[in-house]
C-alpha cells in the first residue's frame, strides 16, 4: 500500500453563464494524474432556462477533452463540422491534435447542469495527430457489491472502455446506493487521484469531501475505499507522463514554442483551429502569454 498520498482541495473557477466550477487539476500540488491535466466538476447547477453555460469558439492543442454528463444536457461544436448534443450516461471526447477549436453550450431549455470535464495530455509522439470528436451513447456499466461501476476509459477487470486514449490510463465512476466498502483493484505503475463529486468517501484513513481530490502514489495494487450513501466518486488514473507538461490557456505542449505557435495562430484566425459554423457569439481571446518575447 503506499504511503504517499495528498488530499487536494478544489479551487473554485467560473465558466461561461457563471456556473461555478470546482478545480482539482490543475492546482499548486499537481498538474496531471498520469495523462490527466485537467478536471473540472461542474455544478450540480440549476439556472433559468437560456442562461446556463455557453462558451464560445476557442482552440485546444495536443490533448483531449473528455465531457462526462451525470445531469443537464451540453451542444458540442467544432471545427470538424461535428454538432452533437451529450446527455447523463453520456462522453464526448474531443482529440485537439494538432489544432481544433469548439464551443459548448447548455440547450435553450435546459435547467440543470452536472458534469465533470476533464482534459487528457497527448503524449510527446502524438501531439501532432489530426483533430477528431468521438461521442459514446454509453460505456460499460456492472453492479459490485453496494454501487454501481461506470468505466469511462481504460480498463478494469474483464471491461474495456470503447474511448479512444493514447496512453495508459483509467477513468472510473464509483457511485453507492447504501454505504458500502470497495477494495479497488490499482495497477502499480499508475498514480491515482479519487474525487467525491457527491457525498463522502474515505481511504487510507483519510476523510475525502465532496470536491476534494485523494492523490495517490504509484506503487499500489488496490485500495480499500468506504463509500457514504449516494456517494458519486470518480477514479482517475494512467503512467506519469514521460515529460514535463505546459498547461497554458487551452493549451498543452512540451516545450514553450508550440504554445507560443498555437496563440500566435489562434490570434491571426489561422486556418490550423478552422471555424466553428452555428454558434452565435465572439470567439474566445486569450489572455497574455506569461512568458517573455524570445
Ligand atoms: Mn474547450
Amino acid at each position: 500500500m503506499t504511503d504517499i498520498h495528498d488530499l487536494i482541495s478544489a479551487r473554485t473557477a467560473h465558466i461561461g453563464g457563471g456556473i461555478p466550477v470546482a478545480r482539482l487539476l490543475p492546482n499548486k500540488s499537481r498538474r496531471t494524474i498520469g495523462a490527466w491535466c485537467f478536471l473540472d466538476h461542474a455544478g450540480p447547477a440549476e439556472f433559468a432556462p437560456g442562461t446556463g453555460m455557453r462558451v464560445g469558439p476557442h482552440p485546444h492543442i495536443a490533448l483531449q477533452t473528455f465531457t462526462w454528463m451525470i445531469a443537464g444536457e451540453v451542444l458540442h461544436r467544432d471545427s470538424l463540422g461535428s454538432v452533437q448534443v451529450v446527455r447523463p450516461g453520456q462522453v464526448n471526447l474531443m482529440t485537439a491534435g494538432a489544432g481544433i477549436s469548439h464551443t459548448e453550450e447548455c440547450l435553450a431549455e435546459e435547467t440543470e447542469l452536472h458534469a465533470a470535464q476533464l482534459w487528457i495530455a497527448l503524449p510527446p509522439h502524438k501531439i501532432n495527430i489530426a483533430p477528431a470528436f468521438d461521442h459514446y451513447d454509453q460505456v460499460p456499466r456492472w453492479t459490485t457489491g453496494l454501487s454501481q461501476c461506470t468505466l469511462l476509459a481504460g480498463s478494469y477487470g474483464e471491461h474495456t472502455a470503447p474511448t479512444r486514449v493514447y496512453s495508459p490510463l483509467i477513468g472510473m465512476e464509483l457511485l453507492s446506493t447504501a454505504p458500502d466498502a470497495q477494495t479497488l483493484t490499482l495497477n502499480p505503475d499508475f498514480e491515482y487521484g479519487i474525487l467525491v463529486l457527491e457525498g463522502s468517501a474515505s481511504a487510507l484513513g483519510i476523510e475525502v469531501a465532496q470536491d476534494q481530490l485523494l492523490y495517490l502514489a504509484p506503487g499500489a495494487a488496490a485500495l480499500d475505499i468506504h463509500l457514504s450513501l449516494n456517494t458519486r466518486v470518480l477514479l482517475v488514473g494512467g503512467e506519469p507522463l514521460p515529460e514535463d507538461l505546459l498547461i497554458w490557456w487551452n493549451f498543452v505542449g512540451y516545450d514553450r514554442d508550440s504554445i507560443i505557435q498555437a496563440a500566435a495562430d489562434w490570434a491571426a484566425a489561422d486556418p490550423r483551429f478552422g471555424e466553428v459554423k452555428g454558434f452565435d457569439g465572439p470567439r474566445l481571446v486569450a489572455p497574455e502569454l506569461p512568458w517573455p518575447a524570445q
